[in-house]
């Protein structure tokens, strides 16, 4: 296989490994014979058609594994052409797509060829040769494989902006269905503390992310967002990628053996909601309802499913509500709430149109507010009200 194929192959291989935009100040010093920016610009980034965020240069080290993990392509199980990079010329492709200007970043992931250890030795080469023989001072996202030394990952903290450990599975029993060769703190868990101790040396400005393959192994929602609660309140995770299980197209790269089902994509996205609501919204888990089945409505959003589960606190005043109680309100965001707290510091609201101004949704907020007193619609017009006695809130956390 000649460069371009490989590129080709063990591009479109890395398509399961989620990433999104990442603006950082790396803090590392430019110069004359340097390349790379380390401003705020960010990693370039684009879409695929399924709405997956992607970067430009997201690439395997090789698609070969030892590993036979149930939902994954690139299991030792699944019959098709291997193919590797050589750090070298793994690094050379970059730097040329890099000078013409085609990407502004790199994501480099793998499988595990022989063993961990042995795989990220190569890709922390390839990290070493951009950044000590080409000075590329750009943005770097390393993938720590399961089981890496504290070592590795330790030089690795020093090359990269960020790194990464998939956990897949949200708890031991659940890994133990779809990747019986790995353990869930041994192998997955340890790892991240490596790193955190990393960030906590002040290295890895972008942090560390994980990601979860969902419905591979039969869990709840619940299980998944206590888990990501818990990684963000322990583990300084700056991020969690959920990923519906698809089963993968029967192709040259193998056929498909895996018997688990394919994942609706809105399980992924309301997941995404719910994580959002808790890093930006001020939701606690505990404040997020699910349904009897500890899974997020698929029909409605979960801030929407919480406010009409809550509707006793509503509607709520928008020219006094403290700015915790302003988030609640469907249709009002974070920039919103903060615009609703400026403007009425200067005067009170008396026009729903001033909302709309400051980008609330009036359409999703006018049936949960008052304003100066007048309800601007009525919750029991929301139909789905009804069915929300079947959704109960989050059972106390055990993490
Ligand atoms: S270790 Fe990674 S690459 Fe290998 S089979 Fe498991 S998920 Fe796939």
């Amino acid at each position: 296989m000649d460069t371009e194929q490989k590129l080709e192959v063990l591009g479109a291989a890395a398509k399961y490994d989620i990433c999104a935009s990442t603006s950082i100040k790396s803090g590392r010093p430019t110069g004359r014979d340097t390349i790379g920016s380390h401003a705020p610009a960010g990693i370039c980034h684009s879409y695929t058609p399924d709405g997956r965020c992607v970067s430009l240069l997201k690439v395997l080290m090789t698609n070969s594994c030892r590993n036979d993990c149930k939902y994954c392509v690139n299991r030792v199980s699944n019959d098709f052409e291997r193919s590797s990079f050589e750090p070298e010329e793994l690094a050379n492709i970059f730097i040329e797509l890099y000078r013409r200007n085609y990407l502004e970043g790199i994501f480099l992931s793998s499988g595990v060829q022989k063993s961990s250890n042995y795989t990220m030795e190569k890709m922390l080469a390839v990290a070493e040769i951009l950044r000590y023989k080409y000075k590329y001072r750009g943005y770097i996202h390393l993938k720590a494989l399961p089981h890496s030394s504290p070592d590795l990952i330790e030089r690795g903290a020093q090359l990269a902006d960020r790194m990464s450990v998939n956990l897949e599975s949200p708890n031991p029993d659940r890994l133990r269905l779809i990747a019986h060769e790995k353990n869930f703190m041994l192998d997955l868990i340890e790892p991240i503390n490596v790193i955190q101790k990393q960030i906590q040396k002040g290295l890895l400005k972008a942090g560390q992310t994980t990601q979860f393959v969902v419905g591979a192994a039969g869990e709840t929602d619940l299980e998944l967002l206590k888990t990501t609660n818990w990684l963000y309140k322990h583990k300084s995770l700056k991020r969690a990628y959920f990923s519906a299980f698809v089963p993968p197209e029967p192709s040259s790269q193998g056929q498909v053996a895996s018997n688990i089902k394919k994942v609706p994509l809105i399980r992924e996205h309301r997941l995404y909601q719910a994580d959002w609501l808790m890093r930006f919204y001020e939701f606690k888990l505990e404040d997020l309802v699910l349904q009897s089945d500890s899974n997020l409505s698929l029909e409605l959003d979960p801030k929407m499913v919480a406010a009409l589960k809550y509707r006793e606190q509503f509607p709520v005043e928008i020219n006094n509500a403290p700015f915790k109680t302003l988030l609640r309100i469907p249709g009002v965001g974070p920039t919103a709430a903060k615009r609703i707290y400026r403007v009425r510091k200067e005067h009170r609201f008396t026009d729903i149109n001033e909302l709309k101004n400051i980008g609330v949704v009036v359409k999703r907020a006018k049936n949960f507010i008052l304003i100066n007193g007048k309800a601007q619609g009525n919750i029991k017009n929301i139909v789905m009200a009804k069915q929300l006695e079947l959704f109960q809130p989050v059972p106390l956390l055990l993490t």
